[in-house]
């Protein structure tokens, strides 16, 4: 028999992976505190965690974690509608929708699980087929995977619109102007650190009848008044962004993910959204932190304040180094470097000088595209990024010549 073995055929992949300088790498780190981290031994300054606030390891979290498992137990033990729905996680829940100021809100145990609920139980509630009733998802270039995957998972037709431009969205939906659609972006890029012109978006749904979904990972929490995140600080409400996915595992500090939204939305998601609904409940101590966390975030402004002077902070030192950044207003700033060997290179050589920044490659950004992405934490202090601008100097001079 000719049949093709599955588990070669991935080896194969794999050592086209590592030929192209594209290989992933599996670290353990062995401690943390704070920004500073070790990995094999070797201690490093962190630049790569989404622990935006610097909340991941405050004792208030980890003191309503351990007393929530000393109340409940580890596990929910059970789907949200089979038992596992505790106290924890409807006051997190609350809590959520009194923030961004909407509705409802419903928990997810991730951020990929609660996109691919919120598309699949939306974009799949007509004819999954083709015709009439299917569908189209219209989503910026540079969207996260779990929102393509999500559409693509959901059964719709996928298009895509360069990024960051509603012109482009606009002619997307205007080819498809029968189609139940929905337009879906980033609020802040992952890996680029850019914000979505969300008000144009939101201007654009309204005109075209389609509905907006953002997704805040990176936004909610570090942006707006009261950290009310990317659509929190475009001042657009329920109305302008019926659907508003955010995380906990980011600036929250915890892990697991939710939607915001009218009660009509999340009634819905309830009913229809498969992740939710066919998974055990997150375990409620980690509800329980994360409603610590809400709290934190919420009011103690200092630690937005400080990030954005970190990001000033790292943004002038760079142009004075002649390093070269995007456009990023947010604590991802990354170094966009261009050929994946380069930037594995100068990642090692950040690591020989003791900062953890990970290079990163395509397929996660275009070809061409590989980047240090250096993400600030209200955990550094202006002489950790002082040392780093140093350190990047370096590191990218090497790499280049190296080569
Ligand atoms: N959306 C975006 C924009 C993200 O960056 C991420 C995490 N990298 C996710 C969704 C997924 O969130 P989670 O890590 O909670 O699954």
């Amino acid at each position: 028999m000719s049949r093709p073995d599955l588990i070669e055929r991935l080896a194969r992949a794999q050592a086209e992976r590592a030929r192209q300088s594209l290989l992933r790498r599996l670290r353990t780190v062995a401690h943390v505190d704070g920004a500073r981290i070790v990995i094999d031994g070797k201690p490093l300054r962190n630049f790569a965690s989404n622990d935006y606030l610097g909340l991941a390891q405050h004792p208030a979290l980890s003191e309503r974690l351990v007393r929530a498992a000393a109340q409940w137990g580890v596990g929910a033990g059970a789907a949200h509608l089979l038992g596992g729905h505790r106290a924890e996680h409807a006051e997190l829940e609350q809590k959520l929708a009194r923030w961004t100021g909407r509705e409802k809100a419903l928990l997810f145990s991730t951020g990929y699980m609660a996109n691919l609920g919120a598309m699949q139980a939306l974009l799949g509630a007509g004819d999954p087929g083709s015709g009439p009733g299917r569908a189209v998802c219209v989503q910026d270039k540079l969207n996260h995977a779990s929102l393509l995957d999500a559409a693509r998972l959901a059964g719709a037709e996928l298009v895509r619109y360069v990024h960051a431009d509603a012109a482009s969205a606009k002619r997307q939906l205007a080819t498809r102007a029968d189609a139940p659609a929905l337009v879906a972006t980033d609020g802040v890029f992952s890996m680029d650190g850019d914000v979505a012109p969300l008000a144009e978006l939101a201007a654009l749904c309204k005109t075209q009848h389609a509905t907006l979904m953002v997704d805040d990972a990176h936004g909610f929490g570090v942006l707006g008044a009261e950290g009310r995140g990317s659509v929190g600080e475009a001042q657009l409400g329920s109305s302008d962004v019926p659907v508003l996915m955010g995380t906990l595992g980011k600036a929250l500090g915890v892990a697991g993910a939710f939607v915001a939204g009218s009660a009509a939305l999340i009634d819905g998601l309830v009913q229809f959204a498969r992740p939710h609904i066919y998974t055990t409940a997150l375990p409620p101590a980690l509800a329980a932190a994360a409603s610590a966390a809400v709290d934190i975030a919420r009011f103690e402004h200092w630690r937005r304040e400080k990030l954005v002077r970190l990001v000033a902070h790292f943004r002038h030192g760079a142009r004075e180094r002649g390093i070269a950044l995007l456009d990023s207003p947010t604590p991802i700033q990354p170094v966009v470097i261009g050929a994946s060997k380069v930037a594995l290179a100068a990642m090692q050589s950040l690591e020989a000088q003791g900062f953890f920044v990970p290079a990163i490659r395509p397929p996660t950004v275009a070809q061409g595209k590989a980047r240090l992405r250096v993400v600030l934490s209200a955990r550094h202090e202006e002489s950790d990024v002082e040392q780093l601008l140093n350190a990047l100097a370096r590191a990218i001079g090497h790499a280049r010549t190296e080569r």
